[in-house]
């Protein structure tokens, strides 16, 4: 039997490719139709045919408040009726940047004096490389196998989220020599990034890190790891541009950097990238670092970066809106909702029977079929990945909407309440059987 999603797909692949506007969402490793969605709210999401499901995928993260939230909406109808775009300096950015800069504090540090807001996070990265290559005047980047980083041309090397998902090498259409200034590493592994330094120290320009994982699945950084990444960098005159377009201002709100330096460690990354929950669900990311770096960019140094849309008064509004309401009391209800869901996912497979793990980073989590939580690309692709379609299935018949695919990270919002965490957990036994088989 057929239904509105199935009809609308079978529209969409007729006048766009794929009948989707980004890869991941075609459940090409889950298989069956994408749900096309029609409205959310709050923690949940209704699709084309009526079905309303428990969401775990939060538009991929930025959803930290839960969906549409009042005040978000609230500000965005009221900058929307005081214009659309103007291609000019707003308030609004200034209090936006303040706000940005002001929260990545911890341990005393503080890594960004300077903000450049951009629509999207490919972009951040684009731009945040393209810095880096502007600062040192050498050309190589390091990025770790498994690591997502946006679509531009040199991150698309064994990058993870759909390009895992999808089993690509990489990508058609990057010239080779652009591919050839990107060196791959694995990660989590000092050794080879040692070696990596070694041959080619003088001539990179920078490393490029997901500040933990979370493309591949969650694969967090081994203790240690992103220090030793810093350390390297400036030790070769390289910068370190930490990637925190996912994970900023979702697990702590001075991101994952600001989780580890409160956790005791201490380093300092030269460039930060911010999207998601920066742009409350709108169309914003940022890159920010300190002053004598960041000033390197147009207009004020030599480093070329624009954009029409770029500090959008819509999507600055959602972001203000959003950080705001981005309260310590939100993390702690974000942290113990993933707690809660984490521990009834790795009970449910256990009582199963399925081997598994469920990898943490910070409020992070998703679920590896292998019995440790991988620390690399190799592992986290050696896991036996044709168990989650099953349970992904099994999951959506029960009304939890998961993310369509093993690589990506679960995700939970403060509106995330008793309900729906108890039909979260009432829907995973059956599920983890549908694994098992
Ligand atoms: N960096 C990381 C760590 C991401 O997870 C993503 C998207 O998932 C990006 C960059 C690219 O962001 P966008 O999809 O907004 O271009």
């Amino acid at each position: 039997m057929t239904d509105r999603n199935d009809d609308l797909f079978a529209a969409a692949r007729s006048v766009i490719p794929g009948g989707v506007n980004s890869p991941v969402r075609a459940y090409g490793s889950v298989g069956g139709t994408p749900r096309f969605l029609a409205q959310a709210s709050g923690a949940t999401v209704t699709d084309a045919a009526g079905t309303t499901y428990v969401d775990l995928v939060a538009s991929w993260g930025p959803a930290l408040l839960g969906h549409a939230h009042p005040e978000v909406v609230a500000a965005v109808q009221e900058a929307a009726v005081r214009g659309l775009s103007f291609g000019a300096p707003t308030e609004g950015e200034v209090e936006l940047a303040e706000l940005i800069a002001g929260r990545v504090q911890a341990g005393g540090l503080r890594p960004v004096e300077r903000v450049r807001l951009v629509s999207t996070g490919t972009e951040a990265t684009m731009t945040a490389i393209r810095l880096a290559r502007g600062v040192t005047g050498r050309d190589l980047l390091v990025k770790f196998a498994g690591h997502y980083h946006g679509h531009s041309d040199g991150l698309l090397a064994a990058a993870g989220s759909g390009v895992a998902t999808l089993a690509l090498p990489g990508s058609a259409g990057v010239p080779a020599p652009i591919a050839a200034q990107t060196l791959v590493v694995p990660y989590n592994d000092p050794d080879a990034l040692a070696e990596v330094f070694a041959e080619y120290g003088d001539r990179i320009a920078a490393i490029i890190v997901e500040a933990s994982a979370a493309n591949m699945g969650v694969v967090a950084p081994r203790p240690g790891f992103n220090a030793l990444l810093a350390e390297t960098a400036h030790a070769h005159g390289a910068l370190l541009i930490f990637d925190e377009v996912l994970t900023g201002f979702r697990v702590h709100s001075a991101g994952f950097w600001g989780l580890q330096v409160e956790a005791g460690e201490s380093y300092l990354p030269d460039i930060i990238t911010f999207g998601k929950v920066v742009g409350g669900g709108m169309p914003l990311a940022a890159l920010g670092g300190r002053a004598e770096v960041m000033d390197m960019l147009a207009p004020v140094g030599p480093v070329y970066q624009a954009g029409t849309l770029s500090g959008n008064p819509l999507s600055v509004a959602a972001g203000l809106a959003t950080l705001r309401l981005a309260t310590p009391e939100v993390y702690t209800r974000v942290n113990a909702a993933a707690a809660r869901v984490s521990t009834a996912l790795d009970r449910a497979l256990t009582h199963a029977g399925v081997v598994h793990a469920v990898p943490h980073a910070g409020n992070l989590f998703g679920v590896a079929f292998a019995p440790d939580a991988p620390h690399d690309y190799a592992a986290a692709l050696a896991q036996e990945s044709a168990r989650y379609a099953p349970f992904f299935h099994s999951m959506r018949e029960q009304g939890i909407a998961l993310p369509p695919s093993v690589f990506e990270a679960w995700f939970l919002t403060a509106a995330h309440g008793d309900p729906e965490l108890e039909k979260i957990e009432a829907a995973l036994p059956a599920a983890a059987r549908a694994a098992a088989a």
